[in-house]
């Protein structure tokens, strides 16, 4: 890559292609998984330079992905982030200098890459992905997502579904969406309403599940349980009367004090002060490695799909979709297939059964739905085809609603009925047959 960054001439002109010798050998040749559609040679640099596309992010994964599409001969590239840069960003955030601090990522992002990277326009948006509206999103060839919420996602995901409409091919939005947690990572290719969608897939996302509290009072076999029996059972007992400060070192280091003598104990190695503050403030550290690689697969993705088929991408129907990286002590990638679900509440029609304790209020039902690795909804309201249950909002309704709350689910609601749910921060809606038991 170094070479490509020497000139300064814009890909456009021909006689300038020096620069993109390596590019221009993909672009004007066809290999063995060449597309027999593929516009070998002119128009695969025509539709590649012509392709608009969104970066949803600028953060660790954005800076990455926008460096690399410039790189890859992007040249119409926009970037939404609503966040501003934290001196704690720059150790990975390379587009970022200690002089940035304090300004919003998407703009100082867009103007490095372009001064480095000479012909290619990086368009900022400051602000909030919710911001704006279906024809903004249908102006772009594809976006790409470089995003930590899980809710951000599930938002752009269900736009672009409801976006499309199977009689005009310019509504089809391919989102590739890379995702980093510490050692782990995946990308994975979206083709809204023809392959499975992020909501799909929700249950990839599933909380981490919580360590039974008696593994952490009786038995523990991790340096994190040791941890964790001095943040909820030691503090308690001997220091009650002190609200925990996580961000107070004297407190991370009591804790720490504590759990390393419960490691003894029980003899745990690996008790060490950093990983007592990463456990109590639930930290999962950014790896630098991990955003490159994934960006890396995303943006190969981006490019194989804009150059109309240079090479097989993920996500083409009945192939695979999704790659999983996992770095924790090797090296270890696995790319499959996840299925669409007949019965998603985005991109599905079906009502997804449900089974449930019959016993239950509604307020107990509905705090169940946030903890549900399928649905995770914070704020829902609740209705049956002909009656409202629960509502939010308006408060008037809410209010009317509210002693639903506290009424058995076998009162309101009959053995396989079908009940709607929504939530604000989802479009769509969540259609469940509820069995009960
Ligand atoms: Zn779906």
């Amino acid at each position: 890559m170094a070479e490509v960054l020497e000139s300064s001439q814009p890909i456009g002109s021909m006689d300038s292609r020096a620069k993109w010798k390596y590019l221009d050998n993909i672009l004007t040749r066809t290999g063995p998984f060449t597309d027999e559609d593929f516009p070998c040679g002119e128009g695969a640099i025509e539709s590649l330079s012509r392709a608009k596309v969104l970066v949803i992010g600028a953060g660790g994964l954005g800076c990455e992905i926008l460096k690399n599409l410039a790189l890859s001969g992007f040249q119409d590239i926009h970037v939404i982030d609503m966040d501003t840069i934290d001196v704690s960003n720059l150790n990975r955030q390379f587009l970022f200098r200690h002089a940035d601090v304090g300004k919003y990522k998407a703009d100082v992002a867009a103007k490095f890459v372009e001064k480095r990277v000479k012909g290619v326009k990086i368009t900022p948006y400051c602000g909030k992905i919710q911001d704006k509206d279906e024809e903004y999103y249908m102006q772009f060839s594809l976006i790409v997502c470089g995003l930590d919420s899980i809710e951000a996602r599930r938002w752009i995901n269900a736009t672009l579904v409801s976006m499309f409409d199977d009689t005009d091919s310019d509504s089809l939005k391919p989102l590739i969406d890379g995702g980093t947690e510490g050692f782990k990572g995946q990308a994975r290719v979206i083709l809204p309403t023809i392959t499975s969608c992020i909501e799909c897939q929700l249950d990839m996302h599933a909380p981490r599940a919580a360590v039974p509290l008696c593994t952490l009072a009786t038995i523990p076999r991790q340096p994190q349980h040791c941890i964790e029996w001095a943040h909820i059972i030691a503090w308690e007992e001997e220091r009650k009367d002190i609200t925990l400060d996580t961000d107070d070192s004297e407190h991370i280091t009591w804790l720490f004090q504590k759990a390393l003598k419960r490691a003894q104990e029980f003899n745990i190695a690996g008790v060490t002060y950093s990983m007592t503050q990463g456990v109590v403030k639930n930290i999962i550290p950014a790896i630098a490695s991990t955003n490159a690689i994934i960006a890396a697969s995303s943006c190969n993705e981006a490019f194989k799909i804009a150059t109309g088929g240079s090479n097989p991408f993920l996500g083409t129907p009945g192939a695979d979709n999704y790659m999983m990286y996992t770095g924790d002590d090797s090296i270890y990638t696995y790319t499959f297939e996840h299925e669409k679900k007949p019965d998603c509440p985005v991109c599905g029609n079906l009502a997804r059964p449900l089974k449930v304790d019959q016993r239950f209020t509604l307020e107990e039902f509905l705090d169940g739905l946030a903890e549900r690795p399928e649905s995770q909804l914070k704020k829902p309201s609740i209705r049956t085809e002909g009656k409202s249950l629960y509502y939010q909002s308006p408060p008037s309704l809410e209010e009317q609603t509210r002693p639903n709350l506290f009424k058995k689910l076998n009162e309101l609601v009959e053995e396989g009925e079908e009940v709607v749910i929504t939530d604000p921060a989802i479009p769509g809606q969540f259609k469940y047959k509820l069995r009960f038991s």
